[in-house]
């Protein structure tokens, strides 16, 4: 389901991910990207620019107890929930009703029959004696449509194969739906908005007098719902049900312009089957788009460790001052999230790393940092002189003798823990702002192999 506008998506959650410090640079790299999978999914440029806005904005502010990655994850997390829809939306069916009448309306071919019998699926497995009736009276064959799908289903269903006149049907059936809890009405489209169309449904309305109705969108038509969207709303639309989202990567334009007209977004349609029907939960949904899946887990970790003021610390390395400690203290933070490669799937983006080709994939693999090195390290650094820890750059073979004596850590580790530093330190110094990129971990890997983190 909006397969293209995820991986644009996620491409920028890798960016975040992957990034050493958020800084304005990555925020305007990131905004960029975000604008870009916001037009290939056909979200007006007018609410793309607006969210766009708001994330800078809202960026540069800091937030305290957040975590600058977790807070902008958030952000955009929330602004793009904002713009696809606010709320979810659920209907209350009153069983004392008999019946509780839901009605669909909505252009040919933007999927009413399938959805009504999607809907007589989902609600009589919930319980509730469901019918179909069908008041299409248009289309060829339209009745007969309805029927086969309601066969399918297995719920009943009401149609008259000869009379031209729905408010005639409707009439004819209205005693026999009584038995009912619930009744989901089929009408006929129009190739286009019309005022024929407009006024038919309005005297159905009238007459039928339905608990719920819904105006039916294929989500291919992007954002020209908006249009639709605001003139079934004047004839008293209730809410939007979006088909056929599994199919176009123009989905976030008619999820957006129906929100943006305030018509509530309850279901979208994502498959021809009768099954392939969902509630719209808006955040879970943008979740979902943005490889979030475990979000949360790594939001509790981040906090549990920003609570030992560990990352404050980490936060240093910007101002330049990243010595030795420093250095310590951040692979020791990262091995107390945890197993290293658990981390990297939780991260938005990190799992999946298909767009660093090859080299992504090794990724968690090299943040595999051992314990037992990173405890060595840890005595090698306390064998040393306030003055080695803050110039590393003064640590010659006998300076690095003394050190192995006193920690018993091997010279060879020694080099190589002050060769990862001065990496790192050389990747956050400002020459590499902007996070890791493929050509980074290229170098990483080459001069690390797996041996990195
Ligand atoms: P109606 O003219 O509004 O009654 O539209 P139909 O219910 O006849 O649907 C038109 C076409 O869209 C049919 O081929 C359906 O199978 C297809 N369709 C409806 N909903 C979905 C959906 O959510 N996903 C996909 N892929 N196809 C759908
Ligand atoms: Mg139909």
């Amino acid at each position: 389901m909006l397969e293209k506008f995820g991986t644009s998506l996620k491409k920028a959650m890798t960016k975040i991910a992957g990034a050493i410090f958020i800084d304005k640079k990555l925020i305007e790299e990131i905004c960029t990207e975000l604008k870009r999978a916001m037009l290939e999914a056909d979200i007006p440029i007018d609410i793309a620019k607006d969210l766009l806005e708001k994330i800078k904005k809202q960026a540069s502010k800091d937030q305290k107890g957040l975590d600058k990655r977790e807070q902008l994850l958030k952000l955009i997390h929330d602004e793009l929930t904002s713009i696809l829809g606010e709320d979810e939306y659920k209907i209350k069916i009153d069983k004392k009703k008999k019946p509780f009448k839901i009605m669909l309306a909505g252009l040919y071919g933007a999927g009413k029959t399938t959805t009504a019998a999607k809907l007589a699926l989902y609600y009589s497995k919930r319980g509730f004696k469901t019918c179909l009736l069908g008041l299409d009276v248009h289309r060829p064959a339209a009745p007969q449509q309805l029927k086969q799908m309601a066969d399918k289903v297995k719920v009943d269903c009401f149609i008259d194969l000869e009379e031209k006149n729905a408010l005639a049907i409707l009439e004819k059936f209205k005693s026999k739906i009584k038995k009912y809890d619930l009744c989901i009405i089929d009408t006929a489209g129009r190739d286009a908005l019309s005022k024929d169309l407009i006024n038919e449904l309005a005297s159905i309305k009238t007459e039928l007098k339905p608990d719920h109705s819904f105006l039916v969108i294929a989500a291919d038509i992007g954002q020209a719902a908006r249009k639709q969207a605001k003139t079934f709303k004047e004839i008293g639309i209730s809410g939007v049900i979006v088909t056929r989202l599994d199919g176009t990567a123009k989905g976030g334009g008619a999820l957006a312009s129906c929100s943006e007209t305030k018509a509530n977004i309850y279901f979208v349609g994502t498959g021809e089957k009768p099954h392939e029907i969902e509630l719209f939960d808006p955040s879970a949904f943008v979740s979902r788009l943005l490889g979030m899946g475990d979000l949360k887990a790594l939001i509790e970790k981040v906090k549990t460790i920003a609570e030992t003021e560990e990352m404050e610390e980490l936060e240093k390395v910007k101002d330049g001052k990243f010595t030795l400690d420093h250095f310590h203290k951040q692979l020791k933070t990262m091995q107390k999230m945890g197993p290293l490669d658990k981390v990297a799937e939780m991260i938005p983006g990190l799992g999946n790393l298909g767009n660093l080709g090859s080299i992504g994939k090794k990724i968690p693999d090299m943040l595999q940092v051992q314990e037992g090195k990173v405890k060595k390290w840890g005595f090698a650094i306390q064998s040393m002189t306030p003055n080695e820890k803050e110039n590393p750059d003064i640590i010659d073979s006998s300076r690095t003798e003394r050190i192995s004596k006193g920690s018993h850590v091997p010279t060879s580790e020694i080099r190589e823990m002050i060769k990862q530093y001065k990496l790192i330190k050389e990747f956050s110094s400002g020459k590499q702002k902007g996070g890791i990129n493929k050509r980074m971990m290229q170098k990483m890997a080459k001069k690390f192999g797996r041996k990195l983190f």
